[in-house]
């Protein structure tokens, strides 16, 4: 299968990158690891008039630590934050998630910034920016400006980056612990093989005391509407209240009642809406006993 022709640039400047989007908006792609958009484009599911290839743009990839958070380039290869020391010492949730996404040889070329840009519901980074309160910059000819990971995705496919916008980096706030709290985390999800797409995935994430009283949580889950969804209904029947075995079945309850998954070749909605219940329960187990 070949795809439908198109001009190809390859900027080295981020400047000239945006000039091009700019220029060609609404008929111009970026390509980074292109694990997403070749095969929509060979199967003529996209058909972008020009493509600008951004893996030559200086500036867009690397992990860094700062004194508020971690800041994660658009760029960023899916197994470079896989294997980061920093990551997994940082944000051991995200290196958990991560090998769930398709196989290594997918990874080694799949970036941060294309996850997010392509937003697959099933998608593992959007779900784990959605958990983690991420913040994303995006870039054009007209400036720059920051956009909540809860207000990036629109839908199916969708997000809130206009057509002249390249996603340059996202910035992960540090789950910071109090002293008398701390952030815990379970990851869960289910695919018919490994490495498949989640047919339902689930993050939890709880800052509990020493008692195991809930003092915040969050709970995203994935794979089961057009996007990342939080649950706050699931989220607020934990606050305040230990995180025992009664608590976390009503929250996986809420959970299960919340998603409004479709069906599709791969599970039914209704299996979706009983998984769901069952791998957010899993991840505040894991949370609470991790
Ligand atoms: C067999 C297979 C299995 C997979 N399984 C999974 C899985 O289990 N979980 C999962 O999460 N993913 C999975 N993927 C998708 C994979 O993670 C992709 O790498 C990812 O979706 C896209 O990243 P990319 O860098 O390859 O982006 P590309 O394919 O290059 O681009 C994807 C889209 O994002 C846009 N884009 C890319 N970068 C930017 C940017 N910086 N700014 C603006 N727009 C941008 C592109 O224009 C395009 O529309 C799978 C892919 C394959 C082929």
């Amino acid at each position: 299968m070949k795809p439908a022709k198109f001009d190809y640039y390859a900027p080295v400047a981020r400047d000239e990158a945006l000039g091009l989007l700019g220029q060609h908006g609404y008929d111009a792609k970026a390509l980074a690891g292109g694990q997403s958009l070749m095969p929509m484009m060979n199967l003529r599911l996209a058909r972008p008039a020009v493509v600008v290839d951004i893996n030559r743009v200086a500036g867009l990839s690397g992990i860094d630590s700062g004194e508020s958070g971690m800041t994660i380039g658009a760029m960023t290869r899916q197994r470079d934050l896989e294997r980061s020391a920093e990551v997994r010492e940082r944000f051991p949730l995200i290196a958990a998630a991560v090998p769930h996404i398709a196989h290594f040889q997918i990874r080694n070329r799949g970036t941060v910034g294309g996850s997010l840009a392509h937003s697959d519901p099933a998608a593992e980074i959007p779900a784990l920016c959605l958990a983690l309160d991420a913040e994303i910059t995006a870039a054009s000819s007209r400036g720059e400006r920051t956009i909540a990971a809860g207000d990036f995705s629109l839908g199916l496919l969708t997000t809130a980056l206009e057509p002249d916008e390249l996603l340059t980096e996202v910035r992960l706030p540090w789950l910071d612990s109090d002293g008398e709290s701390q952030w815990r985390w379970g990851f869960r999800e289910v695919c018919r093989r490994d490495g498949d797409f989640a047919l339902v995935g689930a993050i939890a994430l709880l800052r509990l005391d020493g008692d195991n009283v809930c003092r915040e949580a969050r709970i995203a889950m994935f794979g089961v509407g057009d996007g990342p969804a939080r649950i706050p209904g699931a989220e607020a029947a934990l606050v305040g209240r230990a995180v025992d075995a009664d608590a976390r079945a009503e929250a996986a309850g809420l959970v299960s009642q919340a998603v409004d998954p479709g069906s599709d070749i791969h599970a039914s909605a209704e299996y979706r809406k009983e998984v769901s219940g069952v791998m957010a329960r899993r991840a505040l187990e894991d949370a609470v006993s991790g």
